[in-house]
């Protein structure tokens, strides 16, 4: 069985992580600053000093070429073609998965076994999502899920038009169970219905999903005509980053800034703030917005994020429990995760040449 592959905070001391991934070794580790400053290899320390220039230079985590074994995630009716990494919004950002472009509600379906181990509830300003993992830590990310009633555009459609009944955070299911409806919710309500479909390694890097797709649909509905969606998803970062945000600061019109931004991405996914963007400006729209937002709390309408505005925010903000979805890794998390792996690696290595002298 897989270790916990969900990392915790150090700051939290008494959190221990069992880790035993790549290699398959098990190993108990108390902390991240455990594994930094940890036993001593008993390797000498320049070879140490080699192999990990060895192992930084090549990458670590392959990201082509990768081929899982997967239902295809669209029932039916869909055609896509290899957009991974193509550039979006104007070349700034490159997209991180593939898009299988089908009509809407049009059933979604379990990739594999697994967990689910999220699903958007209510709708987050990039529409419902659901991620599945499976028993290897392999995870599988849905975008898009539909948000509208039934033969419209409405955006109402509410969580029983995105999700089957029993799709909820930690439901196990099975692979080419129907889990969801394709749709357009998030930033795809001005382009084709479609499905963003991610698969991210155990260690989060996101690969191609093109060759498995290919391999599961038997390269039925590949066509380079498929349509161009051209929508820039929020990576898995910041998509996560948007569930943990803490509102600290005192907001008046006329600030321009990410806390506005963030402002009104929260506004919109709870139904308060029209505009189609988040322009991180606090203008009368945002004003508007929040006023109502006030009024919906029974707090003072001043239009303002003062204290008690923080304080609903933060509230609101609370029913993303931080235990209900993977955390991503920090830059300090990042480095311990590949000083552990490194360990691994030259632990295997040790053996081999172990075994090597011993003829
Ligand atoms: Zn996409």
């Amino acid at each position: 069985m897989m270790g916990r592959r969900y990392f915790r905070s150090c700051a939290e001391s008494s959190e221990r992580i069992t880790e035993n991934d790549a290699i398959g070794g098990s190993k108990t580790l108390s902390c991240y600053v455990g594994i930094i400053v940890g036993p001593k290899l008993s390797m000498p320390r320049i070879a140490y000093a080699i192999l990990s220039a060895f192992f930084l230079s090549a990458p670590l985590f392959a990201s082509a070429d990768v081929v899982r074994d997967i239902v295809f995630p669209v029932k039916d009716n869909f055609t896509y073609r290899d957009d991974f990494l193509e550039p979006r919004g104007g070349g700034t950002r490159k997209h991180q998965g593939n898009d299988i472009i089908a009509p809407k509600m049009t059933p979604l379906l379990a990739a594999v076994d697994g967990v689910v181990s999220f699903v958007a509830i209510p709708e987050a300003p990039w529409g419902y999502e659901i991620e599945l993992q499976d028993d290897q830590g392999w995870r599988y990310d849905y975008l898009h899920v539909n948000n509208d009633n039934p033969g419209t555009d409405d955006g109402l459609g509410g969580p029983e038009h995105a999700y089957m009944p029993g799709v909820v955070r930690g439901a196990r299911v099975s692979r080419g169970e129907p889990i969801g409806w394709v749709g357009d919710s998030g930033n795809a309500e001005e382009t084709v219905s479609h499905l963003h479909f991610e698969i991210h390694d155990p260690n989060n890097q996101v690969v191609d999903p093109f060759p498995s797709l290919v391999a599961a649909s038997g390269g039925k509905g590949v066509s380079a005509n498929a349509p161009r969606t051209n929508v820039v998803e929020p990576t898995f970062e910041e998509r996560k980053a948007q569930l943990r945000y803490i509102f600290s600061k005192e907001l008046n019109m006329g600030n321009e800034s990410s806390e506005v931004r963030q402002l009104q991405l929260i506004l919109k996914s709870l139904g308060y703030f029209t505009y189609p963007s988040a322009t991180a400006y606090f203008g009368p729209i945002t004003r508007d917005a929040l006023v109502n937002y006030q009024k919906k709390k029974r707090i003072p309408e001043t239009g303002a994020v003062d204290l008690l505005t923080r304080r609903a925010l933060n509230t609101d903000l609370g029913t993303w429990d931080p235990n209900d979805y993977i955390p991503f890794y920090n830059d300090a998390e990042k480095k311990a995760l590949l000083i552990a792996q490194l360990r691994q690696q030259i632990a295997v290595l040790q053996e081999r040449l172990k075994a090597l002298q011993g003829y």
